[in-house]
């Protein structure tokens, strides 16, 4: 069994759910230390809700390149529906099984893997990963605050390479050089409650309050751009304080989710939507408030020598050349683009985040392979 498919399957073996700790970050301290990074935790966050986080870093030459992960995995779910324990670990048919498998400690593995082998080899550049244990969960004392801290420390890599599994089904198949933005906003109305048999007595909200939706209730906001599919816009809750089927309500409420590309900033939207809210609740004569939360803007990293080198190494080692891609959720690059270039490629996400989370060894080793080739090129070049 290869170094990587072994620190993976140990890696699973930590019960790190968000936003515990679970040994993984200690386990990987332990082995960078062994390989001779120099190894600093950074935890983060108010009492009681303290997050772990490990910086480790290897010489100081050029170039400088980043690796950059979370140990933190999502909660197994019905534990009784797997087919093994999903903390196992269990190798089996070269099979990896357990969550975090794909997302992903089997990525983490492949690279400390690839940065021990750069290490035996004498690399002649600079190796950091930055390694949270905060993604999956409110992802507010991770990567956020690590680039922070970096920063601080004016430690910048040339570039980052974020382990995320960005393969839809096949090692090779895409790497993500881009994000939309996430934007979610709270839409209250207030009117006046009375009998459904006096309408002209009371002021139903809910007619002004889907008016008001209108723009968010499943639409495409633009058509897209270069990179990124269209922006789009979904009602997550509907609420009312009716209760009774002879009562006009007095409020309710309006919970939506914008997935939006570089076309659009949150405080663009914002303000659209803002007019447009205001212009319809006049005319249905009702009070209205909103309140937002952005979890994240938009970034895209233009196709150049990061995307080329990702690309190039991929196709070395599998034959296949990824495609660029922007789409699905937000990741830890979101962060990761204040500080330097930054895409994403994995291994492959068909399971992450299912019952029987799992991946094929073999993939952990091609990938190995790829990112070691990644740390070669960079140093030829
Ligand atoms: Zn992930």
């Amino acid at each position: 069994m290869s170094y990587a498919v072994d620190l993976a399957s140990r890696l699973i073996k930590c019960p790190s759910v968000t936003p515990t700790e679970g040994g993984a970050l200690d386990l990987l301290q332990a082995e960078l230390d062994r390989i001779g990074f120099a190894c600093t935790r950074l935890p983060f966050g108010e009492d009681g809700e303290q997050i772990d986080n490990l910086f480790a870093s290897w010489g100081s030459g050029q170039p400088h390149f980043a690796f950059a992960g979370h140990t933190d995995v999502v909660p197994p779910g019905a534990v009784a529906s797997w087919t093994h324990d999903p903390f196992s670990g269990l190798i089996d048919n070269g099979i990896l099984h357990g969550r975090g498998a794909a997302d992903m400690k089997g990525g983490i593995a492949a690279f400390v893997a690839a940065a021990r082998q750069a290490v035996e080899d004498g690399f002649g550049g600079r190796i950091s990963l930055i390694i949270t244990g905060d993604e999956e969960g409110k992802a507010v004392y991770g990567t956020d605050k690590m680039v922070d801290w970096l920063a601080e420390q004016n430690i910048v890599p040339d570039m980052c390479l974020v382990a995320e599994p960005t393969n839809p089904s096949f090692l090779g198949e895409v790497i993500k050089n881009g994000r939309r933005g996430s934007l979610t906003g709270q839409l209250e109305v207030t009117g006046i409650q009375g009998h459904v048999a006096y309408p002209h007595l009371a002021r139903n909200p809910l007619p002004g309050l889907l008016a008001m939706l209108a723009p968010v209730t499943s639409q495409q906001m633009d058509s897209g751009t270069d990179w990124f599919d269209p922006s789009t816009a979904e009602v997550t809750r509907l609420e009312s304080d009716g209760g009774a089927d002879n009562v006009i309500p007095q409020t309710a409420s309006a919970r939506f989710n914008i997935r939006f590309n570089t076309e659009h900033s949150q405080e663009s939207l914002k303000a659209g939507l803002e007019a447009h809210f205001a212009k319809v609740a006049a005319a249905h004569d009702l009070i209205w408030q909103v309140g937002w939360h952005c979890t994240a803007e938009p970034f895209v990293t233009e196709p150049g020598q990061l995307t080329d080198l990702i690309a190039g190494a991929a196709e070395e080692i599998t034959g296949q050349r990824p495609a660029l891609s922007t789409s699905g959720g937000t990741s830890d690059a979101r962060f990761l683009c204040r500080l330097c270039p930054v895409a994403e490629f994995g291994l492959v996400g068909k399971t992450m985040h299912r019952i029987d989370e799992q991946v094929a060894t073999a993939d952990i080793d091609q990938l190995t392979a790829i990112y070691s080739t990644i740390l070669g090129r960079l140093e030829s070049a």
